[in-house]
Formats: C-alpha cells, structure tokens, sequence
C-alpha cells in the first residue's frame, strides 16, 4: 500500500520537504494555510496518505477527514473570526483539481463580502497571513 508518493506537493508539506504554515496535526490528517488563497484563512484539510480522489478513500479515512475539517472549520469561523466558510473539494484536472492528493478546501466567508473563487495572492503582506496563521492554528499539534 503506497502511503506517501515522492513527487506530490501535499506529501512532501507531511513530510517536511517543504515548508507550509501548519494549522493542525494528528495520526492521520495534516491542514495548512492555502498558498493562494481565494480568502483570508484559506486552509487545506488532507489525509496524510496518499490518495487521489474522494472516492479512493477507505471509509474511516473519510469519516476522520471529514469530522476534522469541521473541527477546523469551527476553530476558524470562532478565532478568525469569519461568518461563514464553503468546503470544496475537486477530484480530477477536469474539475479544477490540480494536486492529486485528496483535500478538503476551508474557504473563509463575511457577510456583505462577494465570495471570491480565484486566488488572492498578493493581496495580503507577509505580517497580515502571518497573523491569520496565529489565529487559526490549533496548538497542542
Ligand atoms: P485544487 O485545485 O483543489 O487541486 O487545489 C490545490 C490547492 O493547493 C490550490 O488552492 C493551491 O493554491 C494549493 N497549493 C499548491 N501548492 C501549495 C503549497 N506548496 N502550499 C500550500 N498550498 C498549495
Ligand atoms: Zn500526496
């Protein structure tokens, strides 16, 4: 069973062969703040096995990602703080996935704010996503 696969982005975030913002850690899923992010606290929510689509997921997996994205997704909606989120989730380049590793989007909202469905990237300095980040990781992981 291939747990990790050298060459994917998100394996190589798990595993400390590049840099991210981590918001949380367990035995199973790793989320990190978005690099371009549609919205302020973007964050990505994955398993740290290696699996491409949704559907590939055993079902523990899933039931695990699933509950800890909206353990995430509350943390962020309370310490962001933002009134609502969206969850995408993208399987395959014909529907926009472009890192074959199964995740979860947290896509921040605020109310009298269009939502945004394309990076922001640049919009944001490095102290501002840095606070962000201060707010929204969960310590302790
Ligand atoms: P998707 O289009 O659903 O496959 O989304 C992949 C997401 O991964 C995009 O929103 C990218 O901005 C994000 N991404 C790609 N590389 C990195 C990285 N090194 N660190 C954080 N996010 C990344
Ligand atoms: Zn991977």
């Amino acid at each position: 069973m291939k747990m990790i696969d050298a060459e994917c982005v998100f394996c190589k975030i798990i595993t400390g062969v590049i840099p991210c913002r981590k918001v949380y850690e367990d035995e199973n899923c790793y989320a990190f703040m978005d690099i371009a992010p549609f919205e302020r606290g973007h964050t990505l929510v994955v398993p740290k096995r290696h699996l491409a689509f949704l559907t590939d997921m055993p079902d523990e997996l899933l039931i695990h990602l699933i509950l800890t994205t909206r353990k995430i997704a509350a943390h962020i909606l309370q310490e962001l703080p933002c009134d609502g989120f969206n969850i995408l989730q993208n399987n395959g380049e014909c529907a926009t996935q472009t890192v074959p590793h199964v995740h979860f989007h947290i896509i921040p909202r605020w109310n009298n704010q269009k939502p945004r469905w394309h990076s922001s990237e640049g919009c944001q300095s490095n102290d501002e996503i840095t606070e962000t980040h201060k707010r929204i990781a969960i310590n302790g992981n």
